[in-house]
């Protein structure tokens, strides 16, 4: 992949890339990219937020690249005929970047998640990913003036890759003002996926999965998400209007 085809969905930017681009990508631009390239994922939910939120747009506009992590938007570039590619779950794009990280030598860098979850992803990393680099760690409830100082850690950790954890618009924030002062190569936006390694959350069986119904089964296990789905419907609706509208 040379550069990614950006598309816009309902007015939200979203990639046109799947798994193995998004790895072939992180690949060379760890190993000979300039800066800190940003991965955020783009959900239906997301997309929602974005269109009445400026700065949420904003930030995705300044993402390097932005994954299409639900089968929402997935579904709409092809109803649209924004081109056919499938989904990149980000809570699947960070273990696939640990397995290159382990296999290249990379080190990575956990910020994020309550500090029990945040250690055991660690752990769950290092036994999944034997040889697995972890330059360091931080839990994602530090003060707004520690801040800062943590950047500097994370330089000083040499790690090549940051996984952020803090939960969505929180850690797009993060990333757009603190990405331009990382040394790391690779920054990703990883919501819950530190809870997902560290078995706090359970991802769907692999049934939802293949029949790409994730969405109902975290709505059946949490039905105080009832909101976050409706913006799933909501985000439907407005793609089929601007098809046959
Ligand atoms: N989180 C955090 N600091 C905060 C708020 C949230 O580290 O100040 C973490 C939280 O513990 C959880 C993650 O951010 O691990 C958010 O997960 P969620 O599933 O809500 O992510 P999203 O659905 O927004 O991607």
């Amino acid at each position: 992949m040379t550069t990614p085809r950006r598309i816009e969905i309902l007015g939200v930017p979203v990639d046109a890339v799947g798994m193995a681009d998004t790895l072939a990508f992180a690949d060379r631009h760890v190993a000979e990219g300039e800066g800190c390239a940003t991965i955020v994922a783009v959900n239906p939910e997301k997309a929602m937020r974005a269109r009445h939120d400026g700065s949420l747009l904003s930030l995705l506009r300044g993402a390097t690249l932005l994954i299409p992590d639900g089968i929402g938007i997935v579904w709409a570039a092809r109803v649209l005929g924004l081109g056919r590619f499938g989904r990149v779950p980000g809570s699947e794009l960070m273990p696939n970047l640990c397995a290159l990280a382990a296999g290249k030598g990379y080190s990575v860098f956990l910020y994020g998640a309550r500090p029990e979850v945040n250690a055991a992803a660690v752990e769950a990393l290092g036994r999944r990913f034997p040889g697995l680099r972890i330059a360091g760690c931080q839990h994602g409830y530090l003060a707004e003036d520690a801040k800062p100082e943590l950047v500097r850690r994370i330089n000083e950790s040499g790690a090549d890759m940051v996984f952020v954890a803090l939960g969505s618009p929180a850690q797009e924030d993060w990333m757009a003002q603190y990405a331009p002062a990382l040394q790391a190569k690779l920054c990703q936006g990883v919501g819950g996926t530190f809870d997902v390694l560290a078995g706090r959350v359970r991802r769907a069986p692999k049934l939802f999965l293949s029949l790409n119904l994730e969405w109902l089964y975290r709505l059946l296990r949490e039905p105080s998400r009832i909101g976050r789905q409706l913006a799933l419907l909501g985000f439907a609706w407005k793609v089929l209007l601007a098809k046959f509208g």
